[in-house]
């Protein structure tokens, strides 16, 4: 931003003499609408920006309009095509739990649910019954013992939160025994060993990478000791000589030995089969059913809620870690727990879940619902838009660090850019995919650009169309 309303610039040009000042823009009757709507300081700022935007054409021997009313026009177009930094994206890309693009989408429910406490007050700590002071996560808490099995619960920010405080209340100052096959990396930041060292609780490394025996606990547990942590280890599968010791296996040594057993899921999976359609991932249920102490999962993977991390078990570990002054640096706020009771109830019947969830609901899509929607719209693409686009059986993925290894099946279409616009490479084409509205994120695959539809909601499939079809004209005119 340049000088100052009314000041003279410092370096003057002949040519700027010709450009109103701010003031007589501002009087425009172009600016009266934006002017009530957006507020006067706003509209100053790009009236400003305009002239600021005059100047420097001038000053570059070119010619724009310079009248008050045009400088006013173009001030309330700048205005239109600012954007909030935060905006909705059409996920093509196949990877449901895209991190990149804020993880679990939420249930209608859920939603409704957030915008129901996030306009006014509501009983976030409070015992409306008594009128006396309540427990902020009492409601949820509830539910998951019911989805679970057990005895107490509470929730954090995440589950790196969830980690950091249940190592810190359970083990502060003693060792955790953890296998070498299970040190963790999630996402860049999420490093065990940094999550230990942030705790105060001591990582005791045994077995190797590939194989750790229930003899390696046995061995290394001391009167130093406080658990045993399982880490699921949801972004890379260790195979071939390979040997780990099962949950209950663990939490079996640690009864006997007086310590505590904790196991970090991750996914968050409530028990087999909830989500749909998913194998080999452990879950919740599991976890408390082999005897952990504690078990915790992540909010916003597979149980397609809102960010937060799951602490589940019993009674008295959930307790510790309630007391635990770090608790209050973690806890969550009144929409995310809004989000998570709505998403918790909907849990309570699979079937509606599988409906209303929307990961539960993309994963429970048959492939051939999706190459039926695939065909629809590249049929349109071609038809109505006279592109190149064919439809293609795909591999989506769950990402977000869970369930590495396994695809499933899905459908998308395959598009190119307009052939008028033939010098467009794929990663240019997918560029203004990406800087539609709403934006699509596309993935670039072989040499073109692939839409994937599992992670798609057949709702947004005629906004899939219209952003592809602003993004050919784009391509083809050369401007938005
Ligand atoms: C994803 C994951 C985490 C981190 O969870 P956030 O909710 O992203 O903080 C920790 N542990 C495991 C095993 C995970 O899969």
């Amino acid at each position: 931003m340049s000088s100052a309303e009314g000041a003279r610039p410092v370096v003057s040009h002949p040519a700027f003499r010709r450009l109103p000042p701010v003031h007589e823009v501002l009087q425009q009757p172009e600016l009266a609408g934006v002017r009530a709507a957006r507020g006067r300081a706003t509209v100053l700022r790009t009236v400003r920006a305009a002239l600021a935007e005059a100047r420097e054409l001038l000053a570059r021997g070119e010619a724009p309009p310079v009248d008050p009313s045009s400088l006013a026009r173009r001030a309330t177009s700048l205005l239109m095509a600012e954007r909030p930094s935060l905006r909705p994206v059409i996920n093509a890309s196949g990877v449901l739990l895209h991190t990149g693009l804020g993880r679990a989408p939420l249930a209608e429910e859920a939603v409704r649910a957030v915008a129901a406490v996030a306009r006014g007050y509501c009983n976030l700590e409070f015992d409306l019954a008594r009128n006396e002071r309540g427990q902020r996560t009492a409601g949820v808490a509830e539910l998951l013992a019911r989805l679970t099995g057990a005895e107490a619960a509470t929730v954090v920010n995440n589950n790196a939160g969830a980690t950091v405080l249940s190592l810190r209340a359970l083990a502060s100052g003693r060792e955790v025994i953890v296998s070498r096959g299970q040190l963790v990396e999630i996402g860049g930041s999420f490093r065990l060993p940094e999550i230990f060292e942030v705790s105060g609780a001591k990582l005791r490394e045994v077995g190797t990478t590939n194989r750790t025996r229930l003899s390696d606990y046995e061995r290394a547990i001391g009167p130093d000791t406080a658990a045993l942590l399982r880490v699921h280890t949801s972004n890379y599968r260790i195979v071939g000589f390979t040997e780990d010791v099962p949950i209950a296996g663990l939490c079996a040594l640690a009864r006997e030995r007086g310590i505590q057993a904790i196991d970090d899921v991750g996914s968050g999976a409530l028990r087999p089969g909830q989500p749909p359609h998913i194998s080999g991932e452990p879950t919740i249920a599991e976890g408390l059913a082999a005897g952990a102490d504690l078990v915790l999962a992540s909010g916003d993977k597979l149980l397609g809620g809102p960010q937060c991390g799951l602490i589940i078990g019993s009674h008295e570990a959930v307790t510790r870690v309630e007391r635990d002054p770090l608790m209050r640096a973690l806890r969550v706020d009144k929409l995310t727990l809004a989000a998570l009771e709505a998403t918790l109830r909907l849990a309570l019947d699979p079937d509606l879940a599988s409906r209303r969830i929307p990961l539960w609901a993309f994963l429970s899509a048959s492939a051939d619902s999706l190459g039926a929607r695939s065909a629809t719209l590249a049929e349109r693409f071609r038809s109505e838009l006279a592109l190149d686009a064919t439809v293609e059986a795909t591999h989506a993925f769950l990402g977000g660090g869970s369930v590495p290894a396994e695809a499933l099946p899905s459908s998308g279409v395959r598009v190119a850019p307009p052939c008028s616009a033939a010098n467009l490479n794929e990663g240019e084409w997918a560029a203004l995919l990406r800087s539609g509205d709403p934006p699509v994120v596309p993935r670039v695959h072989r040499g073109s650009v692939l839409i994937d539809l599992r992670a798609v909601p057949e709702s947004n499939d005629v906004h899939l169309f219209e952003a592809v079809r602003r993004a050919a004209d784009w391509a083809r005119t050369g401007s938005p």
